[in-house]
């Protein structure tokens, strides 16, 4: 290995070496080595060797205003250079997270006004946590403990996230998870909803959350988690009929309703927030990835009035903190990146004109002979691989045809990520018509190379 002359082989070989990649088959990724990503404009990636690859996942569902933003860069080099660091405790704050909370507060729905910060998606899961089980011991009821989820649901991969989340794989690893999570099914009429109408369906898989709580007793349960869409679960829609059946049962039993917003938040959905889009109206909401764009880590629970007030008054102190929780940074750069969402209408327009435009161009590649169903909102869509369209047939092995998927779409310049049969996208918000449509060439150009290697 040439150590001086610094290149793809010299990179890959350092990775394997000494780097432990997340979510990753480190044996299978050895065999071929990592793909360098170097440089990033706009939609667009290149890696190592010069490719150009179209970014359909905004990095990891985080980039939304697409790389290269002058502006996030210069807020962060300016904060840093007047303040990099001070921290939230003991009574003192900073300009930029004191007025990011402020800029977070009044675009969430009414109520959610206080803002607590971490770092990253699975921090912000673990405060809300125990955020909703200090609550309820302060109102006097702490048997309410037990926390709702839905299986094949993500919340992160601290302990915590782990826990509430609903990836089998994920759980079965480095237990005991938390205690009093209980899952229920998943609202995926596609793949589960035979012989029933999408908003039956919503309603069936709503009221499982009812029966959960009535088996548990309703003074066990202190919350429903749930992604107002599941997107590293395959891009899950849920049917219009199940957020307010979910709503009404949270209500009924006195169950607080905690939204993770984490992907769906800041446009995705063509509103600020997936609530707005579902008519959710969640007592607590955690947010992280395209709050600052991805392009500095940041995170933050918005807390309602009575969750807030309740934990204000008669909790004291929360114990509770991270050394960076509204880092000035990382502060400076989410501000900027709201500022940017406002000033240039990006989400309106995911909602008006760019999200309805990829749906519609997206929803062609429904007559390919693999795919089963296409079904998105704004610009998030997940795609569903079928090895029979009618009588509908998954495969057996979803895993192996989704890789091959993804594979080619790499390949060919475009990241398309797979979760099971099922493909997943998410572009930056700022995608135009002509890289939308050579999204869509490259996922069908892919889509017909998989199709062959099936055979
Ligand atoms: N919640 C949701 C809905 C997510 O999609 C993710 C990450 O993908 C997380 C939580 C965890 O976020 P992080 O990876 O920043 O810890």
């Amino acid at each position: 290995m040439n150590l001086v002359n610094k290149g793809t082989a010299y990179w890959q070989e350092l990775d394997r070496q000494h780097h432990w990649h997340p979510f990753t088959d480190t044996q299978a990724l050895n065999a071929k080595g990592a793909r360098v990503i170097t440089r990033s404009k706009g939609v667009y990636l290149w890696d190592s060797e010069g490719n150009r690859i179209l970014d359909g996942m905004a990095g990891l569902w985080c980039v939304n205003l697409g790389y290269g933003r002058r502006e996030l860069v210069d807020a962060a080099t300016q904060q840093m250079l007047e303040l990099p660091y001070y921290n939230n405790f003991f009574q003192t704050t900073t300009v930029p997270s004191t007025e990011l909370a402020a800029a977070i507060a009044q675009v969430t729905p009414a109520g959610l006004d206080r803002v607590f910060f971490a770092n990253s998606g699975s921090e912000a899961i673990d405060t809300a946590i125990r955020m909703v089980r200090t609550f309820w011991a302060v109102e006097g009821k702490p048997s309410k403990t037990w926390i709702i989820s839905r299986k094949n649901s993500y919340h992160g991969s601290t302990i915590g996230g782990t826990s509430v989340g609903g990836q089998g794989a994920q759980r079965a690893q480095g237990g005991p998870i938390l205690p009093d999570v209980a899952l229920v099914d998943q609202p995926f009429w596609y793949g589960e909803g035979d012989g029933m109408t999408p908003e039956e369906f919503g309603l069936e898989r709503a009221r499982q959350i009812e029966d959960k709580i009535l088996e548990l007793g309703a003074d066990k349960v202190a919350a429903v988690f749930g992604e107002p869409i599941q997107g590293a679960g395959g891009v899950i829609i849920p049917p219009s009929t199940y957020w307010p059946e979910v709503m009404r049962i949270c209500r009924k039993y006195d169950v607080l309703l905690m939204a993770d917003e984490v992907i769906c938040g800041f446009g995705r959905t063509g509103n600020w927030f997936g609530s707005q889009t579902f008519g959710m109206e969640p007592d607590l909401m955690t947010m992280a990835k395209g709050l600052s764009s991805g392009y500095l880590p940041i995170s933050a629970v918005a807390v309602g009035r009575r969750v807030g007030d309740s934990l204000i008054a008669k909790a004291g102190e929360f114990c509770h903190g991270f050394t960076y929780s509204g880092h000035p940074a990382a502060a400076a750069v989410a501000l900027r990146n709201i500022e940017i969402l406002k000033a240039e209408g990006i989400i309106d327009r995911v909602r008006e004109d760019i999200g309805p435009y990829f749906q519609e161009r997206l929803a062609t590649l429904s007559g390919h002979p693999l795919v089963g169903k296409v079904e998105g909102m704004g610009l998030i869509a997940g795609i569903s691989l079928v090895d029979s369209k009618s009588p509908k047939k998954f495969f057996e092995a979803p895993g192996k045809v989704g890789q091959i998927c993804r594979d080619h779409c790499f390949n060919n310049g475009l990241v398309m990520r797979a979760v099971g049969a099922r493909m997943v996208l998410a572009p930056p918000l700022v995608i135009t018509r002509g890289e939308v449509d050579e999204l869509v060439a490259l996922a069908g150009k892919a889509l017909d190379l998989t199709a062959r290697d099936l055979g």
